[in-house]
């Protein structure tokens, strides 16, 4: 199918252009009408929110035209992978509501890529080369020149049959030899010039330990592990693009050995990787933040893995949202960060309940409410869902408000509070700024204010117009708890851009701030962690697993609105 074609049939039927390339093999009666997928993560690292695009359309196809997505750990690489990882990216994978069909490892086929490697080489399509592998890229020549052959190229057969077993049994060091698909040194795409396929590895595999020296290439086990499975429609990353064609040869020299496979093939499809403004999607730097301490761990909230946004406060269903906006496309390009937390904010939103939380708290006295009354005033859960109903927030004569909204002399358009105004404290009354006190630092200690017992809201005085509305907490009827603010992790949209330039000095300093002295409404002593909310005016906030009864913590999951700059329209708060 053309280009234009597949344009106007995604079009057509607002699939996008995976869908419509399945749609095809499906009417065309392909692989026996039959959807197979896989997620193949390497187990080096913890699932970020790059990865979650990836299982999304894993996932989502194998779901959507009933067949099954499998999950296939890539773990050829023994000295950076762990089942540290293995387990934390199940977790992920379930939390983001997916089910696998079955968990396969690539090194569960060490066995079959050895064989088919022995019957490349017994076919001439495959020798030892016992060149430095700086020797192997001098050679490679560039896009426009040919290589040069290995001298090794055309050992007999029998030779290096031998090495390769030399290589498996440990009598190699590490470096030694390779092992070298015989292609063509003068083809245009350069990973057709005498790929390697083997290396000698000696640290031992999590799985596998010290059964094997001899460890295949990415390019080697990904297409074949593919094969072996049953693997449909192999979706990958654009990077991958270029690989297809040495994806295809492989498949091509192994259906000769396997002429009882019939018309099955697997195919590579390739869409645009996700980046984000403001954070890193790499592994290898991810990995570096969390070993040299400069965030807590791999689900700090301020990471872009996904258990450092579940810790955060997002919601499986934000992060579908979000994926499901930046959709799937042949062109790699940068998504903005807010785009992630508008997601987020939609969904809380339309389910978070409202509570009440001062943040920074200074005493408000309403001197003319009587002394040991407490009022209980109606706070409604959720504006947005009506099912969700109220509970109460108990008010009285000593009340916390936010220092912020207090000014001791105020500019006009101040609407807070400040002596002589009016403003309304949300869900009960509208009060009279009289008065304040003052510390011998010149700090505010106390506020005074007198009420007006015709305005508690519900009431037909109520209706009467203050420009500001406060949130508070009652001083007797408040429980204490640490906040979380976080910010971006990097001040740049880019970090790590431009040579000479070290991600790590591009850190956000502010991206942190812990705040000890909160003051909550009784409405949140017993929540549990993850839990979320919106604290009035300020933001939705979640619990953090760090919280207990006698502390609770909270972690900011993101503003009310964007203060980033580019505003994202019909914002609704
Ligand atoms: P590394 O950072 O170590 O190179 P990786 O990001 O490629 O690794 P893998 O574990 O190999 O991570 O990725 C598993 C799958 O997730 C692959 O199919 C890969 O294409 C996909 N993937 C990884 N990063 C992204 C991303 N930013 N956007 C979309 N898909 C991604
Ligand atoms: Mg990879």
């Amino acid at each position: 199918m053309t280009e234009e074609n597949v344009f106007f049939e995604e079009n057509k039927k607002n699939l996008n252009f995976i869908e419509v390339f399945v749609e095809k093999d499906l009417a065309e009666g392909k692989n026996n009408g039959q959807v197979q997928t896989r997620f193949p993560p390497e187990p080096n690292g913890y699932l970020h929110i790059g990865h979650a695009k990836a299982i999304c359309i894993d996932f989502g196809i194998a779901q959507k035209y009933g067949g099954i997505c499998n999950l296939r750990f890539d773990d050829t690489n023994p000295t950076k992978e762990d089942t540290e990882y293995v387990d934390a990216i199940l977790e992920d994978i379930r939390w983001l509501g997916f089910r696998w069909e079955n968990v396969y490892y690539a090194s569960d086929y060490f066995r079959q890529l050895w064989d088919f490697a022995v019957e490349l080489i017994k076919a001439d399509k495959a020798y030892i080369d016992e060149q430095s592998s700086e020797q192997i890229a001098q050679q490679k020549g560039t896009p426009t020149q040919a290589g040069m052959h290995s001298p090794f190229r055309n050992r007999p057969v029998e030779e290096s049959l031998t090495l390769f077993q030399k290589m498996n049994s440990g009598e190699i060091p590490e470096g030694a030899m390779v092992l070298r698909a015989k292609i063509d040194m003068a083809s245009p795409n350069m990973h057709f010039r005498d790929p390697i396929i083997y290396r000698v590895v000696h640290t031992p595999h999590h799985r596998t330990g010290a059964d094997w020296k001899a460890y295949p290439m990415y390019d080697f086990a990904h297409g074949q592990s593919d094969y072996f499975e049953g693997v449909t429609h192999s979706i990958c990353t654009l990077e991958f693009e270029v690989h297809r064609p040495l994806y295809d040869w492989f498949i091509d020299e192994l259906k000769k050995i396997h002429p009882e496979d019939g018309a099955y093939r697997p195919r590579q499809f390739e869409f645009n990787r996700l980046s984000l403004t403001y954070t890193i999607m790499s592994k290898r730097k991810l990995l570096q933040l969390v070993k040299e301490g400069l965030v807590s761990g791999w689900d700090d909230p301020r990471m872009p893995t996904l258990c450092g946004l579940r810790r955060r406060g997002y919601t499986p269903a934000s992060i579908h949202k979000f994926i499901d906006k930046i959709g799937y496309t042949k062109f790699d390009g940068i998504i903005d960060y807010a785009l992630l937390e508008h997601s987020i904010r939609e969904d809380l939103n339309a389910k978070a309940k409202r509570v009440s939380a001062v943040l920074d708290p200074v005493k408000l006295i309403i001197t003319n409410y009587p002394k040991g009354k407490t009022e209980m005033m109606e706070a409604v859960n959720n504006p947005e869902d009506e099912s969700t109903g109220t509970h109460e927030i108990a008010f009285t004569r000593e009340l916390f408000i936010e220092r912020e909204d207090f000014m001791e002399e105020a500019p006009k358009k101040y609407f807070r509070l400040t002596p002589g105004q009016e403003v309304r404290l949300k869900n009960a009354y509208i009060i009279r700024c009289t008065g304040f006190k003052k510390d011998e630092e010149e700090n505010v200690i106390e506020i005074y204010a007198e009420y007006d017992p015709q305005t508690k809201s519900g009431m037909p005085e109520s209706n009467r117009k203050v420009k500001g509305t406060l949130h508070w907490v009652s001083v007797e009827h408040s429980i204490s708890a640490e906040v979380r603010l976080y910010d971006r992790l990097f001040l740049v949209e880019n970090p790590g851009e431009g040579k000479d330039t070290d991600f790590r000095d591009q850190l956000n300093p502010e991206s942190l701030k812990i705040l000890s002295n909160c003051r909550l409404e009784k409405e949140l002593a017993d929540v549990v962690p993850f839990e979320n909310f919106q604290f009035q005016r300020l933001g939705y906030f979640n619990v953090d697993p760090d919280s207990t009864k006698e502390k609770p913590v909270f972690n900011r999951t993101v503003s009310l609105k964007d203060s980033w700059s580019r505003i994202i329209k019909n914002e609704k708060e």
